[in-house]
């Protein structure tokens, strides 16, 4: 099966979903529920979700229900999508983004395709529908030759750039991706984030 035919046997409203965490405060600013989508046809070298490569189904769930996860946790003020490539979902992260807004938090996504190539005419559907949604973008390919290791940065790689279309967080650009997190879980399992957008389960 072709990369675009797994991505449209995701059925409508649903999204396919490598992870997620709740208050998180490494992956974008303030305490953010982080939604890690499966899919990613890039390939970078020196990327820290190869697992996320895969465009098969991993956890079929719908945007509604991510929107109830996120909201039933007070300690989320804002959402982070990430991956993955978040703008092959566009559509259905627009409707989760639509919905997270409507209640007060803020969004943001990582993205592998510069914010040009975002609103060109080769973009992926609906690309367009959810860059209306956000507050910032952080787009750009890992590079490794570019890779930044520092606690001040925020992006990982040299080429990469802050968009902050939503001028409230022009002064919030305070979260660094040198920096690594680890959740426990109820159920006693680990997950391990932060450092490049890692997200990994131990
Ligand atoms: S670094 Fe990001 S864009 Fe590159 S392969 Fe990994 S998930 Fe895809």
């Amino acid at each position: 099966m072709t990369q675009q035919q797994v991505i449209n046997n995701i059925p409508p409203g649903y999204l396919n979903l490598m992870g997620y965490v709740d208050e998180s405060q490494v992956n974008g600013p303030g305490s953010r529920a982080v939604v890690w989508v499966q899919g990613c046809k890039r390939e970078c070298a020196g990327c820290f979700n190869t697992a996320s490569w895969s465009f098969e189904t991993n956890e079929l769930i719908s945007v509604a229900e991510v929107a109830e996860k996120i909201l039933a946790n007070p300690g989320n003020t804002g959402v982070t999508f990430s991956g993955g490539e978040p703008f092959w979902q566009a559509e259905a992260l627009a409707e989760l983004a639509q919905t997270v807004k409507k209640a007060g938090l803020n969004v943001m996504s990582f993205s592998g395709f510069t914010l040009e190539e975002l609103q060109g005419d080769k973009a992926p559907p609906q690309a367009a529908k959810l860059l209306k949604e956000l507050d910032i973008l952080i787009d750009g390919p890992y590079v490794e030759s570019l890779a930044i290791n520092s606690p001040e940065s925020p992006v990982s790689s040299r080429n990469q750039k802050v968009r902050i279309f939503n001028p409230e967080f022009e002064d919030k650009i305070t979260w660094s991706s040198d920096l690594v997190e680890v959740h426990i879980l109820k159920n006693g399992s680990r997950i391990v984030t932060g450092y490049k957008g890692q997200l990994n389960f131990c």
